[in-house]
């Protein structure tokens, strides 16, 4: 008997709606994994609080093959295998085989510690990794490596930028942005562009796990953030994608710039934006290192398992991931703003600061007209 039922495997190979506007009450465009919450760093605003010790009740490799299956079965592009060191474990190159086999993209997110060196990425690389995501939370040594817990994170990091060139699979850079770090944002962004990043992902501190002890930036320092990042989102060479904080969105539109600037062009990459807004639920899932199913890993609100339950039925069905798509549960200035089809707030951030998943983003400092829901706008 296998380990654990997977319901929902595999029709794998089926490319998920190419070309079309995606429908994200069938599948989600990203599914992240944990594959492991072991990690040697103590990043300072780890949502896992992650140890260095693998728990023995992870996922398996047949069990995290069927998973991969389960993902590509209902629809979903994209897989990302994250969270504490993925290069903990001895098997990531047969999932990133078997994730390729199965017609998804897929990409990793090592953590800066001396597993991570050439040779192992040039096998990633001969496994088929599509994007290999690396963090950079400073543009100096000093910064970064406060950040992350450990000196030398930074010479890892851009030791590491070369190797992935040199092995030909496109560079993702990630920066948690927060009070402490903001100012250096433009340094960081120059520097993602001299390390040869095809995509740079940039997430709003949610102040959840070690993050809570973090300063978050105030709803008017992340309205300033944002606006730069909207216009340097619309001229960079790589494509910039903005976490935990979808008011960017309603930033941009107010520019006139689209929901999502720059989403249009098409770089060496081979992640891609979305070409609808994602958020916790919706158009996005999470599935822990036991096999947990969140809306989000900032929103530790299991739906189900994989071990017992489909995973597309759970990101279909259950309550939680349900009203998380529906705009019309939203609370506060969020519940009667006009932008809230494309935007809706950080949930994570909601539920991180309120305790209330649908509550406003604290985040967010548009003060919609009071009165009835205004109509939704229109990206
Ligand atoms: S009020 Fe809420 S829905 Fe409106 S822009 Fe701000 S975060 Fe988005």
């Amino acid at each position: 008997m296998r380990e654990g039922r997977f319901a929902d495997e595999p029709s794998a190979g089926r490319a998920a709606h190419p070309g079309a506007t995606p429908d994200f009450d069938v599948a989600p465009f990203l599914v992240i994994w944990e594959v492991t919450r072991a990690c040697a760093l103590i990043c300072r605003h780890c949502r896992a609080s992650a140890e260095d010790r693998r728990d023995p009740r992870e996922l398996t490799t047949d069990e995290g093959r069927r998973l991969l299956d389960a993902v590509a079965g209902m629809g979903t592009p994209i897989v990302v295998l994250s969270d504490g060191d993925p290069l903990q474990r001895d098997d990531l190159e047969d999932l990133v085989c078997h994730g390729k086999a199965a017609g998804l993209r897929v990409g990793a997110i090592p953590a800066e510690t001396p597993r991570l060196n050439r040779e192992r990425v040039a096998s990633l690389a001969a496994a088929g990794l599509d994007q290999m995501a690396l963090s950079l939370d400073g543009a100096r040594p000093e910064t970064h490596d406060a950040f992350r817990g450990v000196a030398g994170c930074f010479d890892i990091a851009i030791a590491a930028a070369a190797w992935a060139r040199e092995a030909r699979v496109p560079l993702q850079i990630n920066t948690v942005v927060c009070a402490d770090n903001a100012a250096e944002l433009p340094a960081i962004a120059e520097l993602v562009e001299r390390m040869g990043a095809v995509f740079w992902e940039v997430f709003l501190l949610v102040p959840a796990g070690r993050g809570a002890l973090l300063s978050p930036c105030s709803a008017e320092q992340a309205e300033k953030l944002l606006g730069d990042l909207v216009e340097l989102a619309a001229r960079a060479p790589f494509l910039v994608k903005i976490a935990e904080a979808p008011h960017y969105r309603r930033i941009a539109m107010e520019r006139g710039l689209g929901a999502a600037p720059g989403a249009e062009r098409r770089g060496p990459g081979r992640m891609g934006l979305s070409p609808m807004p994602v958020s916790a639920g919706r158009g996005f899932c999470f599935v822990d290192h036991v096999g947990d199913v969140h809306p989000s890993g900032f929103l530790p609100w299991p739906a189900g398992n994989v071990r017992t339950g489909a995973l597309a039925d759970i990101y279909r069905h259950s309550g939680i991931f349900r009203a998380l798509r529906d705009a019309n549960r939203l609370r506060g200035r969020c519940g009667r703003c006009e932008f809230r089809a494309v935007c809706g707030g950080s949930r994570s951030r909601a539920y991180a600061l309120t305790g209330d998943p649908f509550a406003e983003d604290p985040a967010c400092a548009y003060d919609p007209p009071a009165g009835p829901s205004a109509p939704v706008a229109r990206p």
